[in-house]
């Protein structure tokens, strides 16, 4: 495989099921992306990396216990493989244990010249391996899959959106949930009229001044009802700017 030149936002990938991808991710606006070569993906079989017969990437886990522990030695030589070739790319691992991935590490990833995401199987990696190397755990949330790519295309899938001509022109991604703390305004479009049920008047009015104000009301009242915490966060950073704005 060619390398992709250097300004090419890059997702590197290491797996033991190279064959998922890009899967989901060859879709729609990031699959024509990803073909007009806007951003690349490139795929590391782990398997590769392992120098016993049989291959095992795999062992017991020391103490015992159930399961198996994906070995640090073989995870770290596909690592540094990875690595060499994309040394400006921030190493990720994906876990349960990580900090969680939110819509601003999406942006500055998106800023960045792209991601070495390691995906995780079993009971997860050799705990040595993220002491030795640089690697930011991130979890897509409070629930356990059964390995990291899905977890990795989410990441992806996350932060390809953001790439300049990837939405196209028309789409904005300022006002969307999380953007501006908030979760977004609800959305409304044709028939005028859907059992019984019409578009909020104030969206047909034609005043955009009146609209504007109306979505940041319902955007707040959404997200007070549903994400206290998200709520609570907004309130003090509107306190703070308003302490700003009054000295
Ligand atoms: N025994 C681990 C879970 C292992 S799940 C624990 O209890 O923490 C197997 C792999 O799936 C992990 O190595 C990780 O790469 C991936 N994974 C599972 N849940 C995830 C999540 N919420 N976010 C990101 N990756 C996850």
């Amino acid at each position: 495989m060619t390398s992709p030149p250097q300004s090419l936002w890059t997702a590197e990938v290491l797996t033991l099921f190279p064959e998922m991808f890009p899967g989901p991710l060859g879709f729609s606006n990031l699959g024509r992306a990803l073909e007009d070569g806007i951003w690349a993906l490139r795929t590391t079989q782990i398997r590769d990396y392992a120098d016993n017969k049989h291959r095992n990437v795999d062992d017991t886990p020391a103490g015992g216990g159930p399961g198996m522990v994906m070995r640090a030695d073989i995870a770290a030589r596909a690592l540094d493989a990875v690595q060499a070739r994309a040394p400006n790319q921030p190493m990720i691992y994906l876990s349960p244990r990580g900090r969680p991935f939110t819509q601003r590490r999406a942006r500055e990833l998106a800023a960045g010249p792209g991601v070495i995401l390691l995906c995780g199987r079993f009971e997860g990696v050799d705990e040595r391996l993220l002491q030795a190397r640089p690697i930011e755990e991130l979890s897509i949330g409070d629930f356990v899959l059964a390995g990291g790519e899905l977890a990795a295309m989410v990441v992806i899938e996350a932060v390809v959106r953001l790439l300049p001509g990837v939405l196209g022109a028309a789409a904005s991604v300022e006002e969307e949930s999380f953007e501006n703390g908030l979760l977004e305004y609800p959305h409304y479009t044709r028939p005028a009229i859907w059992e019984g049920r019409p578009i909020p008047a104030v969206l047909t009015s034609g005043n955009h001044r009146k609209i504007a104000l109306w979505r940041r009301q319902m955007a707040e009242a959404v997200t007070r009802a549903r994400r206290p915490d998200l709520w609570a966060k907004w309130a003090r950073s509107k306190a703070r700017r308003k302490r700003a704005h009054d000295n």
